[in-house]
């Protein structure tokens, strides 16, 4: 039996290759992939910008179906029983549990996370990434049984976006009445908005599109900054302190991805808040800090970069509690079969479309 994969030849440039399906080693799985979706950091590397992803197979965010177990698989990561044919989401990323990170227990930030994901696809077990008819899952990665009521254009994304941004809100403790000011309405923010709505807190949003602050409104936003009818760091601070009684918000999340908006977020947080950095990513793109007013206010930063691996599973628990009570489902928006990889990224690339889904056969 063979399967499938996407590769990137080079930036721009896919091609289809096919690959004896492996057996799966002690303690592994084989997936077949059911969903994967365009996640943001693809179209860097797509474009040639990723860190240390140049070419190879794309793809991180998905879910899949257990087609075949490893010797000793006989629970997830949280001690359910599985079994084949069962839904599994998986971190896109493995914990080594050897390198300096791991040994101090931060999963997330385990120096050797990416050693299959950067396998070339001619290297056992082929299927290193999610854009293929199936996925490799190895020892090192923690995978969960998806529950029942979570569709599977939403459980895709459970891996990725919804594990950080509520390991970031994890991270900066957000509390029951607090307010948090959330940076950016996309994917990141409207997951954001949701998750610290359910924790109790007054939720602030601020973007540029009309549409998505719509959006945020029905993943729980309380108030909407558009960044044209407040156009200026100084009005949009005026506005934040008159929603929070003068001192300006408990905490805050940067989710734009924009140099700029995190040095603007210092000034919308009260003095002794919390700042979590999720969105800015890419190294080397600098903005002008006053790092004058961080000390004067006295502001602890979360920077957030993937998640601690059980994360994935409160995500999906989170996911599963509130299914009907906000529209995860409406952030997908444009549907491609396998072959139309190449259109998903371009399309995705020239923002047609917001968030594209691969459905496979
Ligand atoms: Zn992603
Ligand atoms: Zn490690």
């Amino acid at each position: 039996m063979k399967g499938k994969v996407a590769v990137m030849v080079e930036p721009l440039k896919l091609e289809y290759q096919q690959y004896d399906l492996p057996s799966p080693e002690k303690e592994a799985l084989l997936l077949k992939i059911i969903r994967t979706n365009v996640c943001g950091s693809e179209l860097h590397i797509w474009h040639g910008d990723h860190p240390v992803k140049k070419d190879g197979i794309l793809g991180h965010e998905m879910v899949g179906k257990i087609e075949k177990m490893g010797e000793g698989v006989t629970k997830d990561h949280a001690g359910r029983p599985i079994r084949v044919g069962d839904r599994v989401a998986v971190t896109y990323f493995q914990v080594c549990r050897r390198c300096n990170s791991c040994v101090n227990g931060e999963f997330a930030l385990c120096e050797n996370t990416y050693e299959y994901f950067n396998k070339q696809p001619e290297e056992s077990p082929h299927f290193h990434g999610a854009f293929s008819t199936h996925y490799y899952v190895h020892p090192n990665q923690f995978f969960y049984k998806v529950p029942d009521n979570i569709p599977d254009s939403v459980a895709a994304s459970a891996n990725c976006a919804i594990s950080q941004v509520l390991y970031g809100i994890d991270k900066a403790q957000l509390k029951v009445n607090e307010t948090i000011v959330i940076q950016g309405a996309g994917g990141l923010g409207l997951y954001a908005a949701a998750i610290a709505k359910e924790s109790g807190a007054k939720v602030i949003i601020i973007d540029g599109v009309e549409a998505r602050l719509k959006q945020a409104k029905k993943f729980g936003a309380d108030y909407l900054i558009n960044l044209h009818d407040y156009d200026t760091v100084e009005k949009r601070s005026a506005l934040i302190k008159e929603i929070t009684n003068g001192s300006g918000a408990d905490v805050g999340m940067e989710v734009s991805g924009v140099p700029d908006a995190f040095s603007e977020g210092i000034h919308h947080i009260r003095p002794g808040g919390r700042y979590i950095s999720v969105g800015n990513i890419i190294i080397g793109a600098f903005t002008a800090f006053d790092p004058g007013l961080l000390t004067r206010k006295s502001i602890t930063i979360y920077p957030v970069n993937r998640y601690q691996p059980w994360f994935l599973n409160k995500a999906l628990e989170f996911l599963s509690s509130n299914i009907n009570k906000y529209p995860f489902a409406e952030l997908v928006d444009a549907h491609f079969g396998f072959e139309e990889i190449e259109a998903a990224l371009n399309k995705s690339y020239r923002r047609e479309v917001t968030r594209a889904s691969i459905v496979m056969d």
